[in-house]
Parts: structure tokens; sequence; C-alpha cells
């Protein structure tokens, strides 16, 4: 079978690093990709969110099935173009359709959503300029912190959270006129939960669905988990507070209703789900829902994945994921994200890349590089994740820090604290 997975980044290498793996995978192409995927495929350089492109590049290939990464092709409608063009329908598309993608492109889609099938997440109000006075008085008693969401997609930089009343109004009226563009002119108004994060994933194809490895990533700069919020720092798989009774918990009041909400919705979803979700007094909260796999925790979940991943997608554009039996390693990942100086802020670009090849206990899942002939440069903030699989949590994460200590180019950053919040040193 010939596959095309679009994507450049952590998350695209470490589906290319799977799926070439696969007996059932005969060429991978990955658009636009980077200096590590050439290792798993062939590179092609184009948009993902060029529709136009993507077909030419499908029928160019005969590829017979697409893996989207990223969310915007996802959310502009990918699949429901594939479905569209006669010379298309038949080629599978892993990631939902417009009207699925829609649980991450809509915050308050998804609010509504979850209120309609009794999925637990915090209280909150939705305001349009329309309802702007209305906001500014709802604003002026509601507790704090206050978590103000642009509703659309705002790469990560939507949500606001506020220490006091008078901001929280200031940042509405920002927000309504214009601060986030269109994807602010509806804002959601949450309720500060308190609590732990982490990310569950489920793969459907709309009737039935398998669960991957949870994981837990750290958003922010520093240690200690301190500073800018980024992309993702790094990540950890599994989670040692997500006991079996939590996660048997995650299924029974968040994943099943939520399947099943789709379903009764009429809406016909294949794909990941990513549940952003918060433990508060040992019970899980949804804090969001993303239509795709998150960036950096697929590091950390895919080497987790002993079955073969594209039979695992076979099965899910078939409809007979039921029929599949899901292989997890009992091994513990630690993923490292290497970034440039400067990112979140202004970071440069082209920084020549030295010692990947002196790692020793660990995959360095390319994210921002570029190939310049024999050279790899930095083409990104999020530079490489390094990802170190173990027996022990402990050991992964000594070995992923170490490996990413091996890697250097001018201004390379990454934090080295990754999960040691959450692991004690068996030994000493
Ligand atoms: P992402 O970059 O994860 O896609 P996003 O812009 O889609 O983020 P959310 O995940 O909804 O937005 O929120 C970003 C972060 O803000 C969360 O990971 C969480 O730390 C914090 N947050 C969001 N909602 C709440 C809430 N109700 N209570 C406490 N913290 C929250």
């Amino acid at each position: 079978m010939n596959i095309l997975i679009l994507g450049s980044g952590g998350r695209e290498s470490a589906f290319a690093w799977k799926m070439s793996q696969s007996e059932a995978c005969t060429s991978l192409f990955i658009a636009p990709g980077n200096a590590g995927t050439s290792a798993y495929g062939k590179n092609v350089p184009l948009n993902p969110n060029d529709f136009a492109a993507v077909k030419a590049l499908v029928l160019k290939e005969n590829i017979q099935m697409v893996v989207v990464g990223p969310e915007e092709p996802l959310v502009s409608g990918i699949h429901d173009y594939f479905l569209s063009d006669a010379s298309l329908a038949n080629i599978p598309v892993i990631g939902p359709k417009k009207e699925g993608a829609i649980l991450e492109g809509s915050k308050d889609f998804s609010k509504q959503f979850m209120v309609r099938h009794g999925i637990p997440t915090a209280g909150s109000r939705t305001f349009t300029a329309a309802t702007l006075e209305e906001g500014l008085t709802y604003l002026e008693h509601h507790a704090t912190p206050i978590v103000l969401k642009a509703d659309g997609l705002a790469a990560g930089k939507g949500v606001l959270i506020l220490d006091n009343n008078a901001e929280a109004q200031e940042e509405l009226k920002l927000m309504l006129s214009g601060k986030f563009g269109d994807a602010g002119s509806t804002v959601v108004v949450e309720e500060f939960l308190s609590g732990i994060e982490l990310s569950v994933f489920v793969l459907t194809d709309g009737d039935h669905y398998v669960i991957l490895p949870e994981a837990k990533d750290y958003k922010r700069i520093g240690a200690g988990d301190s500073g800018l919020n980024t992309g993702g720092m790094g990540s950890v798989s599994p989670v040692p507070f997500a006991t079996p009774e939590f996660l048997k918990e995650v299924e029974q009041d968040i994943i099943k209703p939520t399947i099943e909400g789709l379903k009764k919705d009429g809406i016909d979803y294949t794909g990941f789900i990513f549940f952003g979700l918060i433990k508060v007094d040992e019970k899980p909260y949804v804090i969001e829902y993303n239509c795709r796999m998150g960036d950096p925790e697929t590091e950390s979940v895919i080497p987790r994945i002993d079955s073969d991943l594209v039979e695992l997608f076979k099965a899910t554009a078939e409809k007979r994921l039921n029929e599949v039996e899901l292989k997890i390693s009992d091994k513990s990942a630690a993923t490292i994200m290497i970034v440039a100086g400067g990112y979140p802020g202004h970071y440069e670009k082209g920084k020549a890349i030295s010692g990947i090849e002196n790692i020793r206990k660990s995959i360095a899942f390319h994210a921002g590089t570029i190939a310049d002939g024999a050279q790899v440069k930095s083409n990104g903030g999020r530079v490489i994740a390094i990802t170190s699989l173990q027996d022990t949590f402990f050991d992964a994460l000594q070995s992923a820090t170490a490996d990413a200590a091996r890697i250097y180019f001018d201004g390379k950053y990454f934090r080295e604290d990754i999960g040691f919040d959450l692991a004690y040193d068996p030994k000493a």
C-alpha cells in the first residue's frame, strides 16, 4: 500500500518511523516532512492546506491511504474534499471530516457537545460582540481565576487565564474586537479547574474505538513549568498518576459518552480523538478535544504501541477496529523537545546541527529540521524530539535527558526536568 502522511513535525516523524516498519507499507510519502522523515520515506514539498496539490500528489503516486497529522487541513475539510472528488473518494483519509473536526475547531461547539452528552467539563458561558454587555456583567462577579477562550483555532495561543475581574472584562472586549482575528469573534468564558493535566487518545472508526497509551505533556518553556507556553517541551507515557481505576473512569465517563454522542449527533468520525483532561479530586474533566494526535505526546505514545499502525489504520478505514487487538508495551517512554534559543519568542533558523549520531538509547524524531546537502539544519522553534523507551520510567527520563545533551546547535535549549516531578529513582 502506498501511504501519504501530511505534516512536518515530530508527530509526523513518529508516524513515519512506525508506519515504515509495517509490511503493509510499500511506499511512504511525507508531505512536506523534514530532514529526518526522508529516512522513512520520500519527502514531497507541499503545503498540506493546499488540497489541489495534495490531490495531484495522490494521483501521481497512486496513494492508497492518507494520514493527516495537523488539525488545520482537517478543520478546513480535507476529508470532505476527498469524498467530494470522484477520483479520490475511495482513498481512505485517517482524520475526521469537517463535522467531526469541529470538536477542535470550535470550543463553543465542543462545550455544547459535552453539556448535551453529560460529559464532565468546566462550567461555561459563550459571548459574541452582540452579547458583549451581558458578558461584561457576567464577568463582574465571576470567581477568579477566569478562563477566556477564543472559539476558533488560534495556534495554542487563544486561551487566557486571568486573576482579576476587571482584567478579564478588558480582555473580553479586546478578544471580541479582533485580538485573535475571526478565531476570537466568539469567546467561551470558563470556570477555572485546579488539578493535574494529562492526555488520553483514542482511534475510532465511528462505531468502535481503541484506547492508545495515555501521556502527559509539559507546555511551559522553563524548568518547573515556568515561563511562557510553548507547543510542548516534552512528554511521558505512561502517566504514573493515571491509575487503572482512574483510566476506567475516563473510559466510562468521557470516552464512551463522546463516541456515543458523536453517533447520536449523526457525526461519522474516523480518526484520532485527543482528550485533554484534568484530574480534579480524583475525577476526570475534559479541558479540550483535539481532532488529531498531540505533539510531543505522539512521540511518547507511538513507540509504546507494539501493534502494526498501518493495520490499525486499515481497520479504522474499514470500520472493523473491533477486530483488532491493540498491543501496548509495558515499557515507559520519555520525550524531550530540543528547541531553538529564543523560542517561543523570536528565534533563528538555519543552525547546523551535530551529534545526532551520538545518541545511544533514544530515537531522534526530527521536527523543525531541513537538509542542506549532507548537513541537517534547524528550521523551526521545536527542532528535534528525543524519545527513549526503557523498562522503567526513571530510566526513560534519564536516557532521554542524556541523549538530548548529546545533540548540539547554536542556541540549543531543552528542559532537563521533564517527567522528574512524577518519578523517583528506585535505586536511590
Ligand atoms: P492547545 O495548545 O493545548 O491546543 P488550546 O489553545 O486549544 O491549547 P486549551 O487546551 O483549551 O486551549 O487550553 C490551554 C491550556 O489552558 C490548558 O492546557 C490548561 O492548562 C489551561 N486551561 C484551559 N481551560 C482551563 C480551565 N477551565 N481550568 C484550568 N485551566 C485551563
